[in-house]
């Protein structure tokens, strides 16, 4: 199973180079408006909801209530945010990150991650990166899986502790969002899905196997509509390959734990992607 882990972490790389390179389109803008702020957290919101609708979905709905009672708009400053509220128990922090925020330290290493967006359980901030053109229901995908890490592990102890877990709570999470996408999508989704797990599942049983080349993005956008950005076109190859990882793991797996292969696949990913994942003690 090693070559399954390490075309995975091709995949997933060649994925999120793309991320790296979106996000340049408001570059010339240095500073957005507390109502575009508002805007752009909106926006996010809508896309949950969004999640909500083509899924009917009960954790999403639960989620939906949690920014509206927890969820507290903020701005980035250097090495500290500005809470448009006063913070009391229980409230996490969001930060709709835009390239106005790329000079200031922490914001801009976050801005320049490849990751879509964060939420750090340890300072209770949720980061959502603001500048890439992205769809409702996408938008709500990537929304609710750092909301999933927010109710999982609110103070993020499973993620800072060691590697392994917090790759353990990533497969937990992403068996979430895979879950949502394999809702709003049905059986369409499902068939491309079940497609590409076969075409891992020879691959990993044929040691000169290759995986086919073909365009799964069209045949998502077929049952989604359109993709908006290179970064959404990411997002959702990486949802579908990991979601098709784990269908693979699930039907041709035979020896082992399948909740480790999974986990290893996780961490080799978020390795390979540029994250620094806590040392094993
Ligand atoms: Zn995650």
């Amino acid at each position: 199973m090693k070559k399954i882990v390490l075309l995975a972490v091709l995949l997933i790389l060649t994925a999120f180079s793309f991320v790296i390179c979106a996000g340049n389109a408001r570059e010339q803008q240095k500073t957005i408006t507390p109502q575009e702020q508002v805007a752009l957290v909106n926006d996010w919101l809508k896309g949950l909801n969004e999640v909500y609708i083509r899924t009917d979905d009960k954790e999403v709905s639960d989620q939906l209530s949690e920014v509206e009672k927890h969820g507290v708009l903020a701005v980035p400053k250097q090495k500290a945010i500005i809470p448009q509220r006063k913070m009391e128990t229980g409230d996490f922090a969001i930060i709709p990150l835009t390239v106005a925020d790329k000079h200031l330290l922490p914001w801009g290493n976050l801005y320049s991650s490849p990751n879509a967006a964060s939420y750090s359980g340890s300072s209770k901030v949720l980061v959502l990166k603001s500048d890439n053109p992205m769809s409702l229901l996408y938008k709500g995908i990537v929304f609710s899986h750092e909301l999933k890490h927010h109710s999982l592990d609110p103070d993020g102890v499973l993620m800072n502790t060691t590697a392994m877990s917090f790759c353990r709570e990533e497969v937990v999470v992403h068996t979430f969002s895979n879950k949502l996408i394999l809702k709003a999508g049905g059986d369409a989704y499902k068939e491309i899905l079940n497609r590409r797990a076969k075409e891992w599942g020879t691959y990993f049983s044929d040691v000169n196997g290759k995986l086919p080349d073909v365009d799964y993005l069209s045949d998502v956008e077929k049952i989604f509509g359109k993709s908006l950005s290179s970064a959404e076109d990411e997002i959702r190859i990486t949802n579908l390959e990991v979601g098709a990882l784990y269908l693979a793991v699930d039907t041709y797996y035979t020896v082992g734990d399948k909740e480790e292969q999974k986990t290893s696949i996780m961490c080799e990913m978020y390795k390979a992607n540029g994250n620094v994942l806590p040392e094993e003690k």
